[in-house]
C-alpha cells in the first residue's frame, strides 16, 4: 500500500512514513494510490464485531506491512481502552428514521479522540523501533490540542507542545490541556488569537534548521492516519443499521473537511452510503462551494461552534484531487489560486463529481441555539452546539426511507455556555472527569514570537 500527494510531485510513501511526515513536501496531502475495498460478505461479517475487531479489519488493508497484525490489533485495543462506553460509539434514536452518533466518550469529550488516541500509539511504536524521538508541535483553537496532550501523554518517544490562544479557549478545553502531569507535556498559552498560534507553528515548521534540530513532527487533521481512523465509526454505525443490505446517509459537522472524509473513504471502500451531508455554521465556504462551485475564503466569524471556524478547509484538497481525475497539476494550480488570490473557481465537471457524493447546508448561530433547545424539548438530548448544527442540516435532508446519522461530534459539557444559554440547563461533566475543576494547572506563557517560542521548546526538550 503506497500514498501519493495530491499535489503530484513528492514521492509515494508507505503508511508509515506517510504518518510520519504529515504534510508531503510539494506541500500536498497524502491518500492511498488505490483504495481497498470490502465486499459485501465482508461488510456483512462486521455485524456483532467489537469496535476494536471492526477498526482492526476496516484499516488493516491501509497500513500495509508498516506493523504486523498483533502488534496493529495491541495498539487499536490500547487506543480505545480509556473510552468511557464499552461500544466506543453508540448510537441513540433522536425520531423515526434519525439517529445520533455519540463520537464524544473518549478522555477528551470529542471526536477527535478516536483518530488522536490511535495516532499516538501508532507514532510511540514506529518510533521506538526506528530508535528515534520527535518533538510534535500543534495549534488549537481548543478540541485538537487537548485530544494531542491526551493521547501523546507520557510516551517515550515524544514531546508534546501544543500553542492555545490565552484566554480565547474555554475553562474545560483549558483545563484538559492545563492539568495533565507528565513531564513530557507543555501547554502553551500564546498571547495572541489562534491563527497567529497556526501561523507561528507554520513558521517553525519552515525554519528548516530549528525543524531538523528538534526533529518537528505535526498531528493535524492533514495527516493521513487520523483520516483512517475515522473511517470505521461510518462501518460500525452504517452495520447496526443494516449495512450492506440497506443503505445509510450521514451527516456531519465540518470544519476541516477530516472527518466527512472519512466517510467518502468508507463509501469509496464499498459501504452502501446513500448521501454524506456537510453541515456548517455561519463559516460557511464549503456550503457556498458546493452550491456555487466558488471557494472564496472572508473573514472567520465566531461562533457558538468554534471548532468548525474556518475559512480554509484543509482536507477539502484530498476530494479535489479525485473530483480533478487525480490530477496533480490542477490541484496545485487551484491552491495557489486560493494563496495567491483568496480563492478559485471549481470546474464544472468537478462540481458535479462532488455533487455525486455530498449535499450540504449551513445552520445560523440561531438557528444552532433553537435545536439545542428544541432536542432537549422534545427528545430529551442535550447536543453540544457542533452536533447541533448537524441535526439541524440533517432534518432539511432526510429521505423517509433511508436511515439518517447525524454525527454528534463533542460532548455537551465541553461547551457549556452555550448549551446552558440556549436550554437553560448546564451540562454536568462525566463523572469520570468530574475533578476537573480541582485539578491543578501548569502552562507557560508566551509572546506570539517565531524565536522566543523557539527558545522554549529547544529548553524543554531532552537533549
Ligand atoms: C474538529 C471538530 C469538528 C470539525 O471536524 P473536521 O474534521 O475539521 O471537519 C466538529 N466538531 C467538533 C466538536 C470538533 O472538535
Amino acid at each position: 500500500m503506497r500514498y501519493i500527494s495530491t499535489r503530484g510531485q513528492a514521492p509515494a510513501l508507505s503508511f508509515e512514513e506517510a504518518m510520519l511526515s504529515g504534510l508531503a513536501r510539494d506541500g500536498g496531502l497524502y491518500v492511498p494510490e488505490t483504495v481497498p475495498t470490502m465486499s459485501a460478505e465482508d461488510i456483512r461479517a462486521l455485524h456483532g464485531l467489537s469496535y476494536e475487531e471492526t477498526a482492526f479489519r476496516v484499516m488493516r488493508p491501509f497500513v500495509g506491512d508498516s506493523f504486523t497484525d498483533e502488534t496493529f490489533g495491541d495498539l487499536i485495543a490500547k487506543a480505545y481502552a480509556g473510552f468511557g462506553h464499552g461500544a466506543r460509539a453508540p448510537m441513540v434514536q433522536l425520531a423515526p428514521g434519525h439517529f445520533l452518533l455519540e463520537l464524544f466518550h473518549g478522555p477528551t469529550l470529542a471526536f477527535k479522540d478516536f483518530a488522536m488516541q490511535l495516532i499516538g500509539q501508532l507514532f510511540e511504536e514506529a518510533l521506538t523501533r526506528r530508535g528515534e524521538r520527535v518533538t510534535i508541535v500543534g495549534a488549537t483553537s481548543g478540541d485538537t490540542g487537548s485530544a494531542a496532550i491526551e493521547a501523546f501523554k507520557g510516551l517515550d518517544a515524544v514531546d508534546v507542545f501544543i500553542l492555545y490562544p490565552h484566554g480565547r479557549v474555554s475553562e474545560v478545553q483549558r483545563r484538559q490541556m492545563t492539568t495533565p502531569t507528565e513531564a513530557n507535556v507543555h501547554a502553551v498559552a500564546l498571547d495572541g488569537h489562534f491563527d497567529d498560534c497556526q501561523a507561528r507553528l507554520k513558521d517553525m515548521f519552515n525554519d528548516f534548521a530549528f525543524r531538523d534540530e528538534v526533529r518537528l513532527a505535526g498531528v493535524n487533521s492533514i495527516n493521513w492516519a487520523r483520516v483512517l481512523a475515522q473511517v470505521v465509526y461510518y462501518f460500525s454505525a452504517a452495520v447496526s443499521l443494516g449495512a450492506p443490505d440497506r443503505k445509510v446517509s450521514f451527516t456531519v459537522p465540518t470544519g476541516n473537511f477530516g472527518d466527512v472524509f472519512a466517510g467518502y473513504i468508507a463509501k469509496k471502500m464499498g459501504l452502501p452510503i446513500d448521501r454524506l451531508v456537510v453541515a456548517t455554521n455561519q463559516n460557511d465556504i464549503l456550503h457556498r462551494c458546493l452550491t456555487s462551485g466558488d471557494y472564496v475564503t472572508s473573514e472567520v466569524h465566531p461562533s457558538v461552534s468554534p471548532s468548525m471556524d474556518i475559512q480554509v478547509s484543509s482536507n477539502f484538497e484530498r476530494v479535489l484531487f479525485d473530483a480533478y481525475g487525480r490530477d496533480g497539476n490542477a490541484v496545485a494550480q487551484l491552491m495557489d489560486e486560493l494563496k495567491s488570490g483568496g480563492g478559485f473557481h471549481v470546474s464544472q465537471g468537478a462540481l458535479q463529481a462532488l455533487r455525486e457524493h455530498f449535499e450540504s447546508g449551513r445552520a445560523s448561530e440561531d438557528e444552532t441555539l433553537a435545536t439545542i433547545k428544541a432536542a432537549r424539548a422534545s427528545m430529551g438530548e442535550l447536543l453540544c452546539p457542533h452536533s447541533a448544527v448537524g441535526v439541524k442540516v440533517a432534518d432539511e435532508h432526510r429521505a423517509p426511507d433511508t436511515p439518517m446519522v447525524t454525527l454528534a461530534t463533542a460532548h455537551p459539557a465541553k461547551f457549556p455556555d452555550a448549551v446552558e444559554q440556549a436550554s437553560g440547563i448546564r451540562p454536568p461533566l462525566p463523572e469520570r472527569m468530574a475533578d476537573l475543576f480541582d485539578r491543578e494547572e501548569r502552562m507557560t506563557r508566551a509572546p506570539n514570537d517565531l524565536s522566543a517560542l523557539e527558545t522554549l521548546i529547544r529548553e524543554r526538550i531532552p537533549q
